[in-house]
């Protein structure tokens, strides 16, 4: 089969899952409104695909599975759903944890994800994280110099059965969305492999270390373009046969690839795939299949995005110079990045009718407000959707990764319940819960509720 038919094919499914993808949705919706997971009273919630997510965690295993019998660890960037529920689910699909701070870890061990199946990054790990991380025998990956002096004292001073490595920044250039490109020049993450001595430096680092024996890389990110994502990972596998080359033996038997798929947040469509990603990788550098490394990867955004929708009802509909405003109970504490930086972050929205039914009608410019009290909470504006009125619902969509579970506490809003859905043998929508939404009486004491006189003078 040529390359033309293999794409097409990979398009032809891609089509139906996102087909699929969106019918899952709005069945939910409609229930999520009928079973009173959301209702006036419950006017948000975050509901999230049980069934997407286990076909995102298949499709990523037999990508890899399919161009290579090397031993791959697929480790979920825990930053991007840190819900033990989720990370649960995705242990049973046989992924593991890449965390990068001391809750994060808990969360992956909460969900019982092994150390053998944990991966600990972080630009900021403190003493007692490593010393933690490598009683644990949890792989890590020093981010600089410092920090591999540290790790020298620690491995000196208590044998472990961790795996190490370091982080390398290919400075392969940024992509369309300057917070989150890893790999500029002058990049907060690992050691600069194009600065002057670095290339010299790392190869003596471990000439001088044969327990250095992982090199690692996270060079993609959302807005990266795939070729540069890739230019990284060549950059990484060929230090990597540099060092191994010097040292006269294959002592860096591991290649931590990072994750950093970019998402479509335009339609339905999963697009690039993670075998689209595989292929080009496979392309550019062949000899990352071979066998010769075991191989981790660590996508996050990829895995999830798809998978949650944030429901939210339309509690007011307004109309301001001319311009009709729905006021929502999704902004801000849910739609974060989306709020404050609308340009690198648009959200598509669906509009559902008082019973949970797609909304028909011509398409109206309108603002979709959240709820929190500045004016720049918006979900979207002047976005052309059919006319919201008062009990309507919006969904945020393409929200399951680093949206809801990344709740912004502002205005003391509470954090909404998350909710998993299937589709039982009868075609009805089950929920469970994943996480319970925050109560007042939570708010109260997480704001000092306990401490309420700490202030008076005695
Ligand atoms: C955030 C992060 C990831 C996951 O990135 P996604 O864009 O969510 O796939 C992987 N590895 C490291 C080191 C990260 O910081």
């Amino acid at each position: 089969m040529g390359i033309r038919e293999n794409a097409q094919d990979t398009a032809d499914s891609a089509a139906t899952t996102g087909e699929q993808l969106a019918d899952r949705r709005d069945a939910a919706v409609r229930a999520a409104v009928e079973q009173g997971v959301v209702g006036p009273d419950t006017p948000i919630a975050a509901l999230l695909d049980i069934a997407g997510i286990r076909r995102s965690a298949a499709a990523l295993r037999s990508a890899f599975a399919s161009a290579t019998s090397a031993p791959v660890l697929h480790a979920f960037a825990v930053k991007a759903s840190p819900l033990v529920p989720v990370l649960r689910l995705l242990r049973e699909e046989g992924l593991g944890a890449e965390v990068a701070s001391p809750g994060e870890l808990a969360l992956a061990r909460a969900a019982g994800i092994g150390p053998g199946a944990t991966v600990l990054d972080s630009p900021a790990k403190t003493p007692a994280e490593l010393r933690e991380a490598l009683a644990l025998g949890i792989a890590l990956n020093a981010d600089n110099r410092q920090e591999l002096s540290r790790i020298d004292a620690l491995v000196a001073s208590a044998p472990t059965r961790s795996p190490i490595g370091i982080r390398i920044n290919p400075q392969t250039g940024g992509g369309s969305i300057e917070a989150l490109s890893t790999a500029t020049s002058t990049s907060k993450f690992g050691v600069a492999l194009r600065d002057e001595g670095a290339r010299d430096w790392l190869i003596q680092a471990y000439t001088d270390r044969p327990w250095l024996t992982r090199l690692h890389i996270h060079s993609g990110s959302q807005g990266i373009p795939l070729a540069l994502h890739v230019a990284g990972i060549r950059d990484l596998y060929e230090l990597a046969e540099e060092i191994n080359a010097r040292i006269g033996r294959r002592q860096i038997d591991t290649l931590d690839i990072g994750g950093g798929l970019s998402v479509n947040f335009a339609s339905d469509e999963e697009t690039p795939t993670y075998a689209d990603f595989v292929r080009e990788v496979a392309r550019a550098v062949p000899g990352l299949f071979t066998g010769s490394y075991g191989l981790v990867t660590e996508f996050g955004r990829s895995l999830l995005a798809k998978h949650g929708t944030i429901l939210a009802r339309v509690e007011y509909a307004k109309s301001a110079g001319g311009r009709p405003v729905a006021v929502t109970h999704a902004g801000a504490q849910v739609a974060t990045r989306t709020v404050y930086a609308p340009h690198s972050w648009p959200l598509r929205i669906a509009a559902y009718d008082p019973k949970g039914r797609p909304k028909q009608g011509p398409e109206v410019a309108q603002d979709v407000a959240g709820p929190a009290c500045f004016a720049g909470d918006l979900l979207a504006a002047d976005r052309p959707l059919p006319l919201l009125e008062q009990d309507d619902w919006v969904a945020a969509l393409d929200t399951g990764a680093y949206y809801f579970a990344h709740h912004y506490a502002y205005n003391s809003l509470a954090r909404p319940g998350i909710h998993g859905f299937s589709t039982d043998a009868d075609g009805r929508v089950r929920f469970a819960v994943v996480r319970a939404a925050q109560t007042v009486e939570e708010i109260v004491l997480e704001s000092g509720g306990e401490h309420a006189g700490a202030l008076l003078s005695d």
